[in-house]
Protein backbone atom coordinates (compact mmCIF):
# COMPACT_ATOMS: atom_id res chain seq x y z
CA UNK A 1 0.00 0.00 0.00
CA UNK A 2 1.67 3.22 -1.30
CA UNK A 3 0.89 6.95 -0.24
CA UNK A 4 -0.30 8.23 2.91
CA UNK A 5 1.96 5.57 5.10
CA UNK A 6 4.80 5.31 2.97
CA UNK A 7 5.76 9.25 3.20
CA UNK A 8 9.21 9.78 5.32
CA UNK A 9 7.90 12.92 7.24
CA UNK A 10 4.19 13.80 8.58
CA UNK A 11 4.88 17.37 7.18
CA UNK A 12 6.97 17.39 4.02
CA UNK A 13 6.50 20.86 3.05
CA UNK A 14 6.99 22.33 6.11
CA UNK A 15 10.06 19.90 7.59
CA UNK A 16 12.24 20.09 3.87
CA UNK A 17 12.37 23.89 3.92
CA UNK A 18 15.51 25.53 3.28
CA UNK A 19 16.97 27.13 6.27
CA UNK A 20 16.55 30.66 4.23
CA UNK A 21 13.02 29.52 3.45
CA UNK A 22 12.51 28.91 7.21
CA UNK A 23 14.08 31.72 8.47
CA UNK A 24 11.97 33.88 5.97
CA UNK A 25 8.77 32.36 7.63
CA UNK A 26 10.50 32.51 11.06
CA UNK A 27 10.63 36.38 10.68
CA UNK A 28 7.24 36.96 9.16
CA UNK A 29 5.94 35.15 12.43
CA UNK A 30 8.34 36.88 14.67
CA UNK A 31 6.67 39.76 13.45
CA UNK A 32 3.40 39.36 13.98
CA UNK A 33 4.08 37.37 17.43
CA UNK A 34 5.92 40.33 19.32
CA UNK A 35 2.97 43.16 18.16
CA UNK A 36 0.71 40.53 19.61
CA UNK A 37 2.79 39.87 23.30
CA UNK A 38 2.93 44.01 23.33
CA UNK A 39 -0.83 44.90 22.54
CA UNK A 40 -2.07 41.77 25.22
CA UNK A 41 0.53 41.14 27.96
CA UNK A 42 1.54 43.93 30.30
CA UNK A 43 4.36 41.63 31.64
CA UNK A 44 5.56 41.85 27.85
CA UNK A 45 4.80 45.57 27.66
CA UNK A 46 7.44 46.27 30.31
CA UNK A 47 10.16 44.01 28.65
CA UNK A 48 9.66 46.43 25.43
CA UNK A 49 9.62 49.40 27.93
CA UNK A 50 12.67 48.16 29.60
CA UNK A 51 15.32 48.85 26.38
CA UNK A 52 12.91 51.78 25.34
CA UNK A 53 11.68 49.77 22.68
CA UNK A 54 8.23 49.57 20.73
CA UNK A 55 7.12 46.02 18.06
CA UNK A 56 8.22 48.41 15.09
CA UNK A 57 11.45 49.29 15.96
CA UNK A 58 11.93 45.38 15.62
CA UNK A 59 13.28 44.95 11.94
CA UNK A 60 15.91 42.02 12.30
CA UNK A 61 16.27 39.67 14.20
CA UNK A 62 19.21 41.51 15.92
CA UNK A 63 16.67 44.00 17.21
CA UNK A 64 15.03 41.42 18.30
CA UNK A 65 17.72 40.22 20.78
CA UNK A 66 17.82 43.24 22.13
CA UNK A 67 14.71 42.70 24.10
CA UNK A 68 15.93 41.37 27.56
CA UNK A 69 15.45 37.85 28.38
CA UNK A 70 12.74 36.19 30.85
CA UNK A 71 13.11 33.26 33.00
CA UNK A 72 11.40 30.94 35.45
CA UNK A 73 11.42 32.56 38.61
CA UNK A 74 10.21 35.78 36.72
CA UNK A 75 7.33 33.81 34.71
CA UNK A 76 6.51 32.23 38.42
CA UNK A 77 6.49 35.45 40.01
CA UNK A 78 4.16 37.24 37.33
CA UNK A 79 2.02 34.25 38.06
CA UNK A 80 1.68 34.59 42.07
CA UNK A 81 0.94 38.25 40.84
CA UNK A 82 -1.53 37.97 39.02
CA UNK A 83 -3.31 35.60 41.31
CA UNK A 84 -3.18 37.93 44.32
CA UNK A 85 -4.02 40.74 42.82
CA UNK A 86 -6.34 39.54 39.82
CA UNK A 87 -7.62 36.63 41.42
CA UNK A 88 -6.51 33.97 38.74
CA UNK A 89 -3.12 33.70 36.06
CA UNK A 90 -4.01 34.51 33.01
CA UNK A 91 -3.18 38.03 31.87
CA UNK A 92 -3.19 40.36 31.42
CA UNK A 93 0.37 40.15 34.49
CA UNK A 94 1.34 37.20 33.16
CA UNK A 95 2.82 35.36 29.77
CA UNK A 96 -0.88 34.56 28.73
CA UNK A 97 -2.02 36.60 26.02
CA UNK A 98 -5.19 35.12 24.86
CA UNK A 99 -8.21 35.64 26.79
CA UNK A 100 -9.53 33.50 29.06
CA UNK A 101 -12.48 32.43 26.61
CA UNK A 102 -10.48 31.08 24.38
CA UNK A 103 -8.04 28.90 26.51
CA UNK A 104 -8.69 25.72 26.48
CA UNK A 105 -6.15 23.70 28.42
CA UNK A 106 -3.55 24.64 30.90
CA UNK A 107 -0.05 22.28 31.55
CA UNK A 108 2.69 22.74 33.88
CA UNK A 109 6.51 21.92 34.08
CA UNK A 110 6.15 19.66 37.24
CA UNK A 111 8.01 22.20 39.34
CA UNK A 112 10.52 19.82 41.19
CA UNK A 113 12.06 23.09 42.23
CA UNK A 114 9.00 24.70 43.53
CA UNK A 115 6.07 25.85 42.34
CA UNK A 116 4.62 24.66 38.60
CA UNK A 117 5.25 27.26 35.82
CA UNK A 118 1.97 27.13 34.05
CA UNK A 119 1.64 27.41 30.18
CA UNK A 120 -2.01 28.37 28.72
CA UNK A 121 -3.06 27.01 25.37
CA UNK A 122 -5.67 27.98 22.74
CA UNK A 123 -7.05 25.30 20.49
CA UNK A 124 -4.51 26.54 17.76
CA UNK A 125 -2.01 25.70 20.51
CA UNK A 126 -3.02 22.46 21.25
CA UNK A 127 -3.40 21.92 17.29
CA UNK A 128 0.07 23.20 17.23
CA UNK A 129 1.27 20.71 19.94
CA UNK A 130 -0.26 17.58 18.27
CA UNK A 131 1.36 18.46 14.87
CA UNK A 132 4.74 18.23 16.49
CA UNK A 133 4.36 14.90 17.79
CA UNK A 134 2.79 13.40 14.73
CA UNK A 135 6.29 15.08 13.23
CA UNK A 136 8.86 13.50 16.04
CA UNK A 137 6.84 9.74 16.03
CA UNK A 138 6.44 9.79 12.23
CA UNK A 139 9.86 10.13 11.94
CA UNK A 140 10.93 7.32 13.97
CA UNK A 141 8.65 5.29 11.81
CA UNK A 142 5.14 4.94 13.77
CA UNK A 143 2.02 4.71 11.69
CA UNK A 144 -1.55 4.21 12.19
CA UNK A 145 -1.67 0.47 13.20
CA UNK A 146 0.83 1.04 16.19
CA UNK A 147 -0.19 0.88 19.49
CA UNK A 148 2.13 2.86 21.90
CA UNK A 149 2.30 2.69 25.86
CA UNK A 150 2.13 5.94 27.34
CA UNK A 151 4.32 5.03 30.34
CA UNK A 152 5.16 8.99 31.68
CA UNK A 153 3.48 10.37 34.46
CA UNK A 154 -0.41 11.46 33.57
CA UNK A 155 -0.56 14.31 35.02
CA UNK A 156 -0.98 17.68 33.18
CA UNK A 157 2.70 17.73 33.58
CA UNK A 158 3.91 18.55 30.00
CA UNK A 159 4.26 14.74 28.66
CA UNK A 160 1.19 13.73 29.87
CA UNK A 161 -1.95 14.66 28.02
CA UNK A 162 -0.33 16.43 25.52
CA UNK A 163 1.70 13.34 24.21
CA UNK A 164 -1.22 11.02 24.22
CA UNK A 165 -3.42 13.41 22.06
CA UNK A 166 -0.18 13.87 19.28
CA UNK A 167 -0.12 10.15 19.50
CA UNK A 168 -3.87 10.11 18.15
CA UNK A 169 -3.39 12.66 15.86
CA UNK A 170 -1.10 10.73 14.07
CA UNK A 171 -3.36 8.03 14.05
CA UNK A 172 -1.80 5.43 16.21
CA UNK A 173 -2.84 3.97 19.23
CA UNK A 174 -2.31 5.39 22.64
CA UNK A 175 -2.74 3.44 25.88
CA UNK A 176 -2.41 5.96 28.52
CA UNK A 177 -1.54 3.96 31.32
CA UNK A 178 0.94 6.37 33.53
CA UNK A 179 3.33 5.15 36.10
CA UNK A 180 0.99 6.20 38.61
CA UNK A 181 -0.52 2.92 39.00
CA UNK A 182 2.90 1.42 39.43
CA UNK A 183 5.48 -1.30 37.63
CA UNK A 184 3.07 -3.95 37.85
CA UNK A 185 0.25 -2.44 35.61
CA UNK A 186 2.11 -1.03 32.89
CA UNK A 187 3.14 -4.92 32.84
CA UNK A 188 -0.51 -5.92 32.76
CA UNK A 189 -1.34 -3.21 29.95
CA UNK A 190 1.40 -3.99 27.67
CA UNK A 191 0.29 -7.98 27.93
CA UNK A 192 -3.05 -6.84 27.61
CA UNK A 193 -2.81 -4.34 24.98
CA UNK A 194 0.00 -5.33 22.98
CA UNK A 195 2.10 -2.44 21.99
CA UNK A 196 4.95 -2.16 20.01
CA UNK A 197 6.07 1.00 21.60
CA UNK A 198 6.92 2.43 24.96
CA UNK A 199 7.29 6.30 25.96
CA UNK A 200 8.73 6.26 29.41
CA UNK A 201 11.78 7.67 31.19
CA UNK A 202 15.50 6.39 30.82
CA UNK A 203 15.11 4.93 34.45
CA UNK A 204 12.32 3.54 34.63
CA UNK A 205 12.98 1.54 32.11
CA UNK A 206 16.24 -0.02 33.45
CA UNK A 207 13.94 -0.87 36.81
CA UNK A 208 11.16 -2.59 34.25
CA UNK A 209 14.20 -4.40 32.44
CA UNK A 210 15.09 -5.30 36.19
CA UNK A 211 11.71 -6.11 37.45
CA UNK A 212 9.67 -7.59 34.48
CA UNK A 213 11.53 -10.97 35.05
CA UNK A 214 10.25 -11.04 38.63
CA UNK A 215 7.16 -9.90 38.28
CA UNK A 216 5.74 -11.93 34.74
CA UNK A 217 8.56 -14.49 34.60
CA UNK A 218 9.51 -13.14 31.30
CA UNK A 219 12.38 -10.76 30.14
CA UNK A 220 12.00 -7.72 28.91
CA UNK A 221 12.55 -8.53 25.77
CA UNK A 222 9.71 -11.10 25.15
CA UNK A 223 7.35 -8.01 25.79
CA UNK A 224 7.15 -7.12 21.79
CA UNK A 225 8.11 -4.11 21.86
CA UNK A 226 10.26 -2.48 19.45
CA UNK A 227 10.38 1.15 20.25
CA UNK A 228 11.75 3.01 23.21
CA UNK A 229 11.14 6.56 23.35
CA UNK A 230 13.07 8.49 26.11
CA UNK A 231 11.83 11.71 27.87
CA UNK A 232 11.66 13.45 31.07
CA UNK A 233 15.21 12.99 31.89
CA UNK A 234 19.30 13.31 30.14
CA UNK A 235 19.55 9.42 30.22
CA UNK A 236 18.05 9.04 26.71
CA UNK A 237 21.24 10.98 25.36
CA UNK A 238 23.60 8.50 27.09
CA UNK A 239 24.84 5.92 24.37
CA UNK A 240 26.07 3.82 27.87
CA UNK A 241 22.04 4.33 28.80
CA UNK A 242 20.77 3.77 25.34
CA UNK A 243 22.79 0.44 24.92
CA UNK A 244 21.47 -0.96 28.16
CA UNK A 245 18.06 -0.39 27.08
CA UNK A 246 18.75 -1.51 23.51
CA UNK A 247 19.59 -4.60 25.02
CA UNK A 248 17.00 -5.12 27.50
CA UNK A 249 14.18 -4.47 25.00
CA UNK A 250 15.65 -5.45 22.15
CA UNK A 251 13.86 -2.26 20.66
CA UNK A 252 14.75 0.97 18.63
CA UNK A 253 15.98 3.68 21.21
CA UNK A 254 14.64 7.36 20.00
CA UNK A 255 15.13 10.50 22.86
CA UNK A 256 12.66 12.92 22.50
CA UNK A 257 11.53 16.15 24.11
CA UNK A 258 8.81 18.38 23.60
CA UNK A 259 5.29 18.80 25.96
CA UNK A 260 2.77 21.24 25.78
CA UNK A 261 4.64 23.80 24.34
CA UNK A 262 5.96 24.48 20.96
CA UNK A 263 9.87 23.30 21.29
CA UNK A 264 10.17 19.34 20.09
CA UNK A 265 13.21 17.36 19.13
CA UNK A 266 13.78 13.28 18.62
CA UNK A 267 16.66 12.03 17.87
CA UNK A 268 17.42 9.93 14.51
CA UNK A 269 17.77 6.25 14.50
CA UNK A 270 21.07 5.54 15.17
CA UNK A 271 22.81 2.79 16.70
CA UNK A 272 22.60 2.57 20.74
CA UNK A 273 26.32 3.64 21.43
CA UNK A 274 26.23 6.76 19.37
CA UNK A 275 23.84 9.66 19.74
CA UNK A 276 24.09 13.00 17.71
CA UNK A 277 21.16 14.67 19.37
CA UNK A 278 17.92 15.56 18.38
CA UNK A 279 16.62 16.86 15.39
CA UNK A 280 14.61 20.15 16.07
CA UNK A 281 11.59 19.36 14.14
CA UNK A 282 9.19 22.57 15.53
CA UNK A 283 11.30 25.43 14.11
CA UNK A 284 8.55 27.09 11.93
CA UNK A 285 6.42 27.49 15.80
CA UNK A 286 9.48 28.59 18.05
CA UNK A 287 12.69 30.61 17.39
CA UNK A 288 15.47 29.68 19.03
CA UNK A 289 18.44 30.97 20.04
CA UNK A 290 21.63 30.50 22.03
CA UNK A 291 23.38 32.98 24.75
CA UNK A 292 26.34 33.04 27.42
CA UNK A 293 25.15 31.40 30.49
CA UNK A 294 26.66 33.76 32.53
CA UNK A 295 27.34 37.51 30.47
CA UNK A 296 23.98 36.48 28.89
CA UNK A 297 25.28 37.93 25.61
CA UNK A 298 24.38 36.17 22.08
CA UNK A 299 25.86 33.11 20.50
CA UNK A 300 26.11 32.67 16.88
CA UNK A 301 24.10 29.54 16.04
CA UNK A 302 26.79 27.30 14.06
CA UNK A 303 27.85 23.83 14.18
CA UNK A 304 29.19 22.91 17.60
CA UNK A 305 27.80 25.97 19.51
CA UNK A 306 27.24 26.04 22.96
CA UNK A 307 25.08 28.28 25.06
CA UNK A 308 21.69 28.53 27.33
CA UNK A 309 18.85 27.97 25.20
CA UNK A 310 16.53 30.79 24.74
CA UNK A 311 12.99 30.36 23.26
CA UNK A 312 10.53 32.63 21.28
CA UNK A 313 7.02 30.96 20.19
CA UNK A 314 6.50 31.86 16.96
CA UNK A 315 2.61 31.78 15.86
CA UNK A 316 1.60 30.96 19.32
CA UNK A 317 -2.16 32.63 21.11
CA UNK A 318 -2.41 30.87 24.52
CA UNK A 319 1.02 32.37 26.63
CA UNK A 320 3.48 32.64 24.21
CA UNK A 321 7.37 32.73 25.26
CA UNK A 322 9.50 35.11 24.53
CA UNK A 323 13.15 35.35 24.74
CA UNK A 324 12.79 32.83 27.56
CA UNK A 325 15.81 31.41 29.25
CA UNK A 326 14.91 28.32 30.33
CA UNK A 327 18.17 26.82 32.03
CA UNK A 328 19.10 24.52 29.81
CA UNK A 329 22.35 24.46 27.95
CA UNK A 330 22.51 22.97 24.35
CA UNK A 331 25.24 22.01 21.99
CA UNK A 332 23.85 22.99 18.54
CA UNK A 333 24.82 20.74 15.00
CA UNK A 334 23.66 22.75 12.20
CA UNK A 335 25.70 19.96 9.64
CA UNK A 336 23.52 17.53 7.83
CA UNK A 337 22.99 14.41 9.94
CA UNK A 338 23.96 10.45 9.04
CA UNK A 339 20.55 10.21 9.09
CA UNK A 340 19.43 11.74 6.32
CA UNK A 341 16.54 13.63 8.17
CA UNK A 342 16.35 17.82 7.81
CA UNK A 343 16.52 19.53 10.65
CA UNK A 344 19.57 21.15 12.85
CA UNK A 345 19.83 19.44 15.70
CA UNK A 346 20.75 19.71 19.18
CA UNK A 347 22.26 18.12 22.46
CA UNK A 348 20.90 18.92 25.93
CA UNK A 349 24.50 19.19 27.72
CA UNK A 350 23.55 20.13 31.24
CA UNK A 351 21.56 22.84 33.51
CA UNK A 352 22.59 26.20 33.37
CA UNK A 353 22.34 26.24 37.40
CA UNK A 354 24.50 23.05 37.52
CA UNK A 355 27.44 24.96 35.64
CA UNK A 356 31.02 24.43 37.20
CA UNK A 357 34.01 26.62 36.28
CA UNK A 358 37.36 25.12 36.38
CA UNK A 359 40.10 27.10 35.56
CA UNK A 360 37.62 28.87 32.75
CA UNK A 361 36.46 25.58 31.23
CA UNK A 362 32.56 25.01 31.46
CA UNK A 363 31.60 21.91 33.45
CA UNK A 364 28.44 19.98 33.98
CA UNK A 365 27.57 17.39 35.68
CA UNK A 366 25.66 15.40 33.56
CA UNK A 367 29.21 15.10 30.78
CA UNK A 368 30.85 13.70 33.89
CA UNK A 369 28.50 11.40 34.27
CA UNK A 370 28.40 9.97 30.58
CA UNK A 371 32.37 10.46 30.82
CA UNK A 372 32.54 8.08 33.56
CA UNK A 373 29.92 5.86 32.35
CA UNK A 374 32.51 5.16 29.71
CA UNK A 375 34.46 2.84 32.07
CA UNK A 376 31.96 0.53 33.24
CA UNK A 377 31.53 -2.23 34.39
CA UNK A 378 35.29 -1.20 35.74
CA UNK A 379 33.60 1.69 37.65
CA UNK A 380 29.78 1.67 39.20
CA UNK A 381 28.78 4.87 37.10
CA UNK A 382 28.02 6.73 41.11
CA UNK A 383 29.89 9.16 41.90
CA UNK A 384 30.00 12.85 43.53
CA UNK A 385 31.38 15.85 42.48
CA UNK A 386 33.07 17.12 46.14
CA UNK A 387 33.45 21.01 46.38
CA UNK A 388 34.77 23.00 49.92
CA UNK A 389 31.77 25.62 48.79
CA UNK A 390 28.87 25.68 46.33
CA UNK A 391 29.84 27.04 42.56
CA UNK A 392 30.42 27.43 40.05
CA UNK A 393 33.57 28.44 40.76
CA UNK A 394 35.91 25.79 41.58
CA UNK A 395 39.83 26.12 42.96
CA UNK A 396 41.36 23.17 40.56
CA UNK A 397 41.62 20.56 41.11
CA UNK A 398 37.86 19.09 40.38
CA UNK A 399 37.40 16.59 42.84
CA UNK A 400 35.60 13.29 41.68
CA UNK A 401 34.17 11.05 44.44
CA UNK A 402 33.81 7.33 42.64
CA UNK A 403 33.48 3.78 42.97
CA UNK A 404 35.42 0.97 41.49
CA UNK A 405 33.71 -2.11 41.14
CA UNK A 406 33.77 -5.13 43.27
CA UNK A 407 35.72 -7.12 40.22
CA UNK A 408 38.86 -3.80 40.55
CA UNK A 409 41.69 -4.80 42.52
CA UNK A 410 43.82 -2.31 44.17
CA UNK A 411 46.68 -3.01 41.88
CA UNK A 412 44.53 -2.12 38.89
CA UNK A 413 43.16 1.29 40.12
CA UNK A 414 46.22 3.33 39.38
CA UNK A 415 45.90 2.50 35.71
CA UNK A 416 42.48 2.76 35.56
CA UNK A 417 42.77 6.40 36.76
CA UNK A 418 45.24 7.40 34.61
CA UNK A 419 43.53 6.19 31.45
CA UNK A 420 40.34 8.26 32.68
CA UNK A 421 42.14 11.64 33.46
CA UNK A 422 43.26 11.36 29.65
CA UNK A 423 39.94 11.03 28.31
CA UNK A 424 38.47 14.03 30.90
CA UNK A 425 41.62 16.08 29.66
CA UNK A 426 40.79 15.29 25.40
CA UNK A 427 36.75 14.79 26.54
CA UNK A 428 35.73 17.44 28.66
CA UNK A 429 39.61 19.67 28.85
CA UNK A 430 40.00 18.72 33.05
CA UNK A 431 42.17 17.00 34.94
CA UNK A 432 40.03 15.96 37.48
CA UNK A 433 41.35 14.23 41.09
CA UNK A 434 39.62 11.06 41.51
CA UNK A 435 39.10 10.23 45.28
CA UNK A 436 38.17 5.84 44.81
CA UNK A 437 35.60 4.44 47.26
CA UNK A 438 34.22 0.64 47.18
CA UNK A 439 31.24 -0.36 45.99
CA UNK A 440 28.41 0.67 47.13
CA UNK A 441 29.34 3.69 48.82
CA UNK A 442 27.91 6.15 47.47
CA UNK A 443 23.93 6.49 48.25
CA UNK A 444 21.42 5.21 45.58
CA UNK A 445 18.77 7.61 45.05
CA UNK A 446 15.58 6.45 42.83
CA UNK A 447 14.99 10.64 42.43
CA UNK A 448 16.86 13.01 40.66
CA UNK A 449 20.56 12.18 41.94
CA UNK A 450 22.39 15.13 43.22
CA UNK A 451 25.80 14.81 41.67
CA UNK A 452 27.54 17.40 44.20
CA UNK A 453 28.24 17.15 47.54
CA UNK A 454 29.80 19.93 49.74
CA UNK A 455 32.76 19.25 52.27
CA UNK A 456 34.23 22.42 53.80
CA UNK A 457 36.67 19.57 55.97
CA UNK A 458 38.77 19.10 52.56
CA UNK A 459 40.85 20.75 50.25
ZN1 LIG B 1 19.81 12.40 12.37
Amino acid sequence: MKGQTERRLWNEKIETMSRDELRELQWRRLKRQVAYNYERSLFYRKKFEQVGMRPEDIRSFEDFQQLPLMTKDEHRRAQEESIQTLGHPYGPMTITCAPIEKIVRVNATSGTTGVPTLYTLTQHDVNVVNEMHARKYWRAGIRPGHVMIQALSLSMFTGGLPLSQGIQHLGACVVPVGIEGGTKRVLDFIRLTAPVAIIATPSFGLYLIEQCPKLTGKDAKELGLKWFFCAGEPGGGNPEVRKLLAEGFGAKIFDHTGGGHAFHGISCDEPPESYSGMHFVSEDHCLMELVDPETKKSIEIENGAVGELVLTFLDWEGGPFMRYAYGDIVQVFTAPCECGMPGIRFKIIGRADDMLIVKGVNVYPEAIKAAILQFRPKVTGFFRIVLNKPGPLVTPPLRIKLEYASSVRDGEIPSLEEQMVKHFKENLRISPKFIWVKEGSIPREMKKTKFIEIDKGEQ
